[in-house]
């Protein structure tokens, strides 16, 4: 046996999947999938082939299997046994209701409340629960598909569509994915959504009270476009399509290829909040052509990612906007490396994960820390220097999967000694932040800074954007004297205000200061919005102290059933360590 990956049971010597045909057949009574799949080996294979599944009833296949007992994290092994020289296989199977990839929403919690809503997040290891596959980013692979759903709703894919036919009470779409993915990267969703024209090759996807304060906000997604490949080289993934999910979405965007999906969260009417979309784009290169090989390389899909973030958001809204963007992710770093004390191993840049949870070793470190190692190496060699690196990785490793060493091994190669100079070793395999490392420098920056520890006037809280509001929340000191947080909201309104990020830096501040006078719009933003950048630090905020930590319990038992399977997940133990 000989493991790729230590969240897979694919083993490098078995049968390698090069494609898949998968037919889904989509039922909102049962909240299943009837699924047919037929995977093609790259080779002629023979023996044993161990596949991820998890939760899934295997009803058929076309070669003897057996469906071993559930393990926690990877689920269960199915183990196949192919006979001479196969070439494909095919299995039959239905999805579980609780299957951990998808979300079966009721039409109550849709923006409409007239039509049910599903849909797919597979990072980190959840494909498996939707299709029994090689589950691991080390084996990429193309696939066609078909979903069939109710005809009054509409299925959409992070893949090519290839046309809608309808049959009465159903309709069956078609799509083709001929670029290879890692399996974590397929996606669908199935629900009342129309769309709007972005430019040229963008779309934007929502429900429909939706889609046209979401067009507005992401109108322009073709500039950033172009400033990506003229940072980073041609798009190849032909279409860069959004889906603007409903409110119960876990994260702040997904980037599944030709199809990035976004929390409605993003739409503020203000723009603030497109660096999400910068960052879904950047994936396009970083993560989703350029791969982790698997979860204990998530610093090279998320770092690099957030790095190419910020050179967009530089071109295009100039470097005291990346600045902000900078100080507030190293805000957000220092509190996350706080709450890893004592799993300090979590903290390392190059992670094992073996018998780890993804989902639970999720943090912010890989992104801002990451980031972080790329600005002191870009620092250290000048950006001519760093950005020929970069080139040469993203060229280099297209469609493939890469481990830390592989970047080590760049750099080596490339700048002869940099590694040492940089003392690589530290960022890469101890805990925390190296002593030396690049810090973001800019007048707003240092202007808001300047403001922390005291009460702004009102012309200079007036004159703060809400990223600059978002900082200057995070960065004070908490907990903060209540009459102090009094203050704070009896001038700005704090509590009344519309942009969830900078509410939420808000809430938390409060929350984390004792201020009962917010704890209503605490409760209300844990139901409206499932997204955990959010619910973490507010459930945190509410569990640190004795007063507030039944409301957490309160609130949870309420709203659990809205929330994604993985964000249960992640806030159940945020409760249960509380209580520990
Ligand atoms: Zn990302």
């Amino acid at each position: 046996m000989a493991r790729l990956d230590p969240h897979s049971y694919a083993d490098r010597a078995q049968a390698v999947t090069k494609s898949f045909d998968l037919a889904l057949e989509v039922c909102f009574v049962s909240h299943t999938l009837r699924g047919t799949v037929t995977l093609h080996f790259a080779a002629p294979a023979a023996g044993t082939l161990d596949l991820d599944t998890r939760d899934l009833v295997i009803e058929g296949a076309s070669v003897p299997f057996v469906l071993h007992p559930a393990e926690p994290i990877l689920g269960s092994r199915l183990e196949l046994t192919l006979p001479p020289a196969t070439t494909a296989v095919e299995l039959r199977y239905r999805t579980s209701p609780e299957a951990s990839a998808l979300q079966w929403l009721f039409p109550e919690q849709t923006a409409s409340g007239k039509h049910p809503f599903l849909f797919s997040q597979c990072q980190a290891i959840h494909a498996r629960s939707v299709v029994p596959c090689q589950d691991t980013p080390a084996i990429r692979q193309t696939y066609s598909a078909s979903l069939d759903v109710p005809a009054a709703l509409r299925g959409v894919m992070a893949a090519a569509p290839l046309g809608r036919q309808e049959r009465g009470e159903r309709a069956v779409e078609r799509f083709v994915m001929p670029q290879p993915i890692p399996p974590y990267l397929f996606a669908f969703a199935v629900g009342e959504v129309v769309s709007r024209e972005l430019g040229p090759r963008s779309r934007v996807w929502a429900e429909p009270s939706v889609v046209d304060a979401a067009a507005r906000e992401f109108e322009g997604v073709e500039s950033m476009l172009e400033a990506a490949e003229r940072l980073f080289g041609p798009y190849d993934w032909e279409r860069f399509d959004l889906l603007v999910m409903p409110p119960s979405f876990p994260y702040g965007g997904m980037e599944n290829p030709r199809l990035t999906f976004l929390t409605p969260a993003l739409i503020t009417g203000d723009k603030s909040q497109v660096n999400v979309v910068a960052h879904e784009l950047s994936h396009s290169w970083t993560g989703n052509l350029v791969t982790n090989a698997n979860a204990e390389h998530f610093w090279l899909n998320e770092g690099f990612t957030v790095f190419a973030e910020r050179r967009i958001l530089e071109a295009l809204e100039g470097a005291e906007l990346a600045a902000l963007h900078a100080a507030l992710g190293r805000e957000e770093l220092d509190k996350s490396l706080a709450l890893f004390a004592e799993r300090p191993e979590l903290t390392r840049l190059r992670t094992a994960l073996t018998g780890v949870d993804p989902d639970e070793a999720f943090s912010i470190v890989p992104y801002e820390k990451g980031y972080l190692f790329l600005k002191t190496l870009e620092a250290t060699l000048g950006r001519e220097r760093f950005d020929v690196l970069l080139k040469t990785w993203l060229s280099e490793h297209r469609f493939g999967a890469v481990t830390t060493s592989d970047f080590v091994a760049l750099l080596e190669r490339c700048e002869p000694g940099l590694p040492q100079r940089v003392n690589a070793a530290a960022w890469l395999d101890a805990p925390g932040l190296p002593a030396h490392h690049w810090q973001p420098a800019s007048a707003r920056l240092e202007r808001v800074r300047g403001l922390v520890g005291r009460l702004p006037t009102a012309a200079e809280g007036q004159s703060f954007t809400a990223t600059e509001w978002q900082l200057f929340l995070e960065a004070t000191p908490s907990p903060l004297p209540v009459e102090a947080c009094r203050a704070l909201d009896t001038a700005f309104a704090l509590t009344a205000c519309k942009n969830p990020e900078l509410l939420v830096a808000w809430l938390t501040l409060a929350t984390e200061s004792g201020d009962a006078a917010v704890l209503g719009r605490v409760e209300e933003v844990l139901g409206r919005f499932g997204r955990l950048k959010y619910l973490k630090p507010l459930y945190r905020a509410l569990l640190a102290r004795p007063d507030t930590k039944p409301l957490a319990r309160n609130i949870f038992d309420r709203e659990r059933p809205r929330y994604h399977p993985i964000a249960q997940q992640v806030v159940k133990g945020l409760l249960e360590a509380a209580s520990a």
